[in-house]
């Protein structure tokens, strides 16, 4: 059997919802059916979101490859899908991950500024670009859970949980409060 990867990027098509456990709710959703089906057909890789747009590694037997990307082509919550890489590979390149998320916006932040580019649009990677894209995927310390952080400043405008107005009022909704206790304590 012969091995093969392949690399490619996408613009999402759904409105970004508020992160929820580090993820947005969409992309958490295609992360577990990605991990379940992954792990069966013993492919590994990585995904990144940001900016609405998807960047995605996937390397194993080339058959679970061209099959899995058959339906990734087809699924609606992305459009404009362009194959970067899709070529023979020798042996393995990443570890056990069925299907990596890579929140690592400030290291994506880093690289685009190194590369001298203004947002992250894979579709217009280089393939020099690609491979350290890659690189930086399959290096990313991320534990295998959803749970992770994503930094909605560094990358993309990720909509934050909490409103800057929102975060104020419970401030002064907390400060009041405290009074409110330290003048009911004095009077007691
Ligand atoms: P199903 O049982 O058909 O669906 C699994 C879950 O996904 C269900 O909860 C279902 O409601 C939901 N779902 C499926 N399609 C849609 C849709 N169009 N809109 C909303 N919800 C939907 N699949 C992989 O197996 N491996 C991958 O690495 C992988 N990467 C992906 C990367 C991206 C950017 C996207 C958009 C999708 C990816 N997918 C991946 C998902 C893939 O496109 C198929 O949806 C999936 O493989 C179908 O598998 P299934 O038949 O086991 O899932």
């Amino acid at each position: 059997m012969s091995l093969m990867r392949l690399a490619y990027a996408s613009e999402a098509t759904f409105e970004a919802k508020p992160v929820e456990k580090g993820v947005e709710p969409h992309v958490a959703r295609i992360l577990m059916t990605s991990r379940k089906n992954n792990a069966k057909d013993q492919l590994v890789g990585g995904l990144y979101y940001g900016n609405d747009r998807f960047f995605q590694y996937l390397e194993g037997e080339e058959d679970a490859v061209r099959r899995t990307y058959d339906r990734i082509l087809k699924d609606d919550r992305h459009r404009n899908i362009v194959t970067l890489i899709e070529e023979p590979l020798k042996s393995r390149t990443f570890s056990n991950w069925s299907m990596k998320y890579v929140p690592l916006s400030r290291d994506v932040r880093a690289f685009l500024d190194d590369q001298g580019l203004e947002s992250f649009d894979p579709a217009a990677f280089t393939s020099e670009q690609c491979e350290k894209m890659i690189e930086l995927v399959r290096n990313s310390s991320q534990e295998q859970t959803l749970a992770t952080r994503d930094d909605p400043k560094s990358v993309g405008d990720a909509p934050q949980v909490l409103s800057s107005g929102m975060k104020t009022g419970l401030i002064v909704a907390g400060v009041v409060l405290v009074g409110a206790l330290v003048i009911g304590g004095t009077m007691l």
